[in-house]
């Protein structure tokens, strides 16, 4: 394909020097999924192209592409900020985390569908101070699907039951309702308020979420799953989720 110029919506996620005093950076596009970018002559002091391309940097950028490989930046329009989330530790490392996944669940130029809005609105949350673990959990629970590995949470998995008690399965993938809790098969035993906690994020629509107080022992109890859940079915291992996990112990 020939290299044309195409304006792309995203946002900047990944920055590493290149060259001299170029950077590639990684962006996360609404149109062609993540693509790699050439800002040249970003490390140079007054660089405008540089400044537009800060972590978490976010607007509609001009790029010369042939779709594959590196594109580079020609300019920049409209481009903002997540302030909150570039400046604060904490929220910084959720959102690497949460973007790290989506860059391991897609392919470089592969378009990324839903889960561009999903993982849009999610940053805003973070920055505009919804609890970030929460909408961390959310995007974790949702992003399984682009995994391929999709866990059943509107109903019980053996006979359709969408209300009642529930527990989790790892070997079955989804949830199971209590008339089977007798039967042999392998369940977490979770509280049944975990596994509300747990259905809800799977399900609801992330606009929809407003920020309600959940207490910390159930977001604890929920985490513990969603990490069993992902170890059991994925092989990740990301460093950003251990940074993570480390900074959340302190
Ligand atoms: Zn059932």
């Amino acid at each position: 394909m020939t290299r044309q110029l195409v304006e792309v919506e995203g946002i900047v996620f990944k920055r590493k020097k290149f060259k001299e005093a170029d950077i590639l950076a990684k962006i996360l596009t609404d149109q062609y999924g993540i693509i790699t970018l050439e800002i040249k002559g970003a490390l140079k002091a007054k660089s405008r192209l540089g400044g537009a391309t800060l972590n978490f940097s976010y607007g509609n950028y001009v790029i010369n592409t042939n779709f594959r490989g590196i594109s580079t930046l020609r300019t920049f329009k409209q481009v903002k900020q997540f302030d909150e989330i570039y400046l604060d530790l904490l929220k910084n490392s959720y959102a690497s985390y949460l973007l790290d996944l989506v860059d391991h669940a897609f392919l470089e130029y592969q378009s990324i569908g839903e889960y561009y809005p999903l993982i849009m609105t999610a940053l805003k949350k973070i920055n505009d101070g919804f609890d970030v673990e929460i909408i961390t959990q959310l995007v974790q629970l949702k992003m399984l699907k682009a995994f391929g590995v999709e866990p059943q949470m509107r109903k019980c998995i053996i006979c359709g039951k969408e209300k009642g008690v529930f527990d989790y399965s790892i070997e079955l993938g989804g949830i199971i309702c209590n008339d089977h809790f007798n039967e042999n098969i392998s369940r977490m035993h979770l509280q049944s308020k975990t596994v509300s906690l747990l259905r809800t994020l799977m399900l609801i629509n992330i606009d929809q979420i407003s920020n309600i107080n959940i207490s910390k022992q159930l977001k604890l109890d929920s985490k513990k799953v969603i990490d069993r859940v992902y170890a059991s079915y994925l092989e990740l291992n990301l460093k950003t989720k251990k940074f993570l996990d480390e900074l959340v112990l302190l």
